[in-house]
């Protein structure tokens, strides 16, 4: 579109008529002045996408429409949300345009524009090969940045890290940064993926292998977990190098295995793709595989391994939470001491259950809106389907259960050890207490993921929790309309990457990223079987 027919369209908008961007003859484009909420998105799409720079005209009509159409946008911000839109990885000509038209103005760019430029570098950067005179361009907008401010807030930090990590030589001056941002919280995501990522790709040097396993580490320890780019990263690297490949990519397994951290369906895709490029004997072999019952896997035909610990493992998890957390660390601190005491004494001379049911959650789980005497006779059906098994239950409540439908607290009285405690307390300090207590064979019935526990148990205990928990916890999945209830069993294999003989390894995989995932015991529905040699 020339610049006559866009300041045209821009002035229709100003004069109220609605805008049609880049009208063809052809297609009947909705207009600017209608689609608030798509309007950045259009002007992506119909403008930014299709030019390499605008007159300053045409700037100042762009800055002025989206300063007048939308609230949140205003004199301060309008610079950062232009080149927010214009971050495309073929746009950074345009952005730069844009920059350049800031200063032609006699403005010099903010902070965050500038941040919002360097993100723009990056996504170029992830394209292709930057130039060295963008190179230097980039670091001279870092030094600008450095130069006006000591402390960078955390996004200017991770701005900078875009920045730096798109350059050959001086991606290493983002790691003060990275240690900036811990200043005011954990680094994001984003600005580890970005460091690891650059650390796995760079030149050949060992310390910057060991860099980038560092960094990987130390996110997941704070449960953020790598974006997908950080392992291709990895994968491009072990590709140069096959002789590098098994120490490499165990170190990755391992890792996985270790934050039980589930790989997307592209990453796993593309391990396949690098073992079918390996020339042949080939030292790594990959195939897409489905678990059988009980865990068998269809490709190798072994089975998983299960998932419980050894009896060395229960016994520092019991004594570690007995001792460590539960009471040092005061895990019991909504509670008064002379509750804890009382319940402690109880489980001494009623213990060792077989299963400990955390009533309350147990009556809540299928909705909170229903009857005491519901309640009651939920709690009740869940503790029958343990006695009809002739084991032992212990049931902890709250003391206002008491006040629940007499016959269904009756029964269980009568089947089951009950203790009950202040309405305040928390129950699943009691419920983890009671259940280690009695032994390694015993089970919990609760739907609460006890992530909180499984934290402060610390990176070494943390998995064998995991574990322990999954081996161990049974909840209820549903009730039908007959009064039945379904209830969901411990998975008896592991469900993260692991080795079941010497170089098979079976690694779950899901359909894509997220920062966030679940941490209820489901079987993934992919997996990879890995054949790696020594
Ligand atoms: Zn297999």
């Amino acid at each position: 579109m020339n610049n006559l027919r866009l300041l045209r369209h821009l002035q229709r908008v100003r004069n109220g008529e609605g805008l049609r961007w880049m009208a063809s003859q052809h297609k009947r484009r909705p207009q600017l002045g209608q689609l608030p909420p798509d309007r950045l998105e259009q002007l992506r799409s119909d403008l930014f996408e299709r030019r390499q720079e605008l007159a300053c005209d045409e700037w100042l009509e762009v800055r002025r429409s989206l300063v007048d159409g939308h609230k949140h946008i205003n004199a301060h911000n309008v610079d950062a949300v232009i080149l927010g839109v214009c971050s495309g990885p073929r746009q950074l000509a345009l952005a730069k345009n844009y920059v350049e038209f800031l200063r032609s103005q006699g403005s010099e760019p903010n902070a965050a524009t500038l941040g919002r430029l360097l993100r723009v570098y990056n996504a170029a950067y992830q394209e292709r090969p930057l130039s060295a005179t963008e190179h230097a361009e980039i670091l001279k907008i870092c030094e600008t940045l450095q130069a006006n401010h000591e402390t960078l807030d955390a996004i200017s930090c991770e701005h900078l890290i875009h920045g730096l990590v798109a350059t050959n030589d001086d991606w290493q001056r983002a790691l003060p940064l990275l240690e900036m941002m811990k200043v005011t919280s954990t680094p994001s995501v984003a600005a580890y993926s970005a460091l690891a990522g650059k650390a796995f790709s760079s030149a050949e040097k060992p310390e910057h292998l060991e860099l980038a396993w560092r960094l990987l580490e130390e996110m997941a320890l704070s449960r953020k977990l790598p974006r997908c780019e950080v392992y291709l990263a990895l994968f491009a690297r072990i590709a140069k190098q096959p002789g590098k490949l098994p120490k490499q990519l165990r170190r990755l397994l391992q890792f996985l295995e270790r934050h039980e951290i589930l790989v997307s369906q592209r990453v796993a895709e593309r391990l396949r793709d690098l073992a079918q490029q390996l020339p042949t004997p080939r030292i790594l072999e990959a195939k897409v595989t489905q678990l059988g019952a009980l865990g068998k896997c269809q490709a190798c035909q072994q089975h998983l391994q299960p998932v419980a610990i050894s009896d060395e493992q229960f016994r520092q998890l019991s004594e570690c939470f007995l001792e460590r957390v539960l009471i040092r660390r005061d895990v019991f601190q909504r509670s008064s001491p002379e509750e804890v005491a009382r319940f402690k004494k109880y489980v001494e001379r009623t213990a060792p259950y077989d299963c400990v049911i955390d009533g309350l959650n147990v009556a809540y789980s299928t909705g909170t809106k229903k009857s005491p005497q519901q309640l009651a006779k939920l709690v009740a059906t869940v503790v029958r389907h343990f006695r009809e098994q002739d084991k032992r239950v212990l049931v902890l409540g709250r003391e206002h259960m008491r006040s629940w439908s007499k016959q269904a607290m009756h029964y269980v009285q009568n089947n089951a050890s009950l203790f009950l405690t202040n309405n305040l307390s928390q129950d699943d300090p009691f419920l983890l207490y009671a259940t280690l207590r009695s032994g390694q064979e015993t089970d919990f019935f609760s739907r609460d993921l006890m992530r909180s526990h499984a934290f402060h148990l610390g990176p070494e205990l943390k998995p064998i929790f995991r574990r322990w928990q999954q081996e161990h916890q049974f909840s209820l999945v549903t009730q039908t309309q007959s009064g039945q209830i379904i209830v969901k069993e411990p998975i008896r294999h592991r469900l993260c990457a692991h080795e079941v003989s010497g170089g098979t390894w079976h690694v779950p995989y899901c359909e894509a990223y997220t920062q966030h995932p679940s941490d209820s015991f489901e079987v993934p529905a992919n997996w990879l079987c890995l054949k790696l040699s020594p």
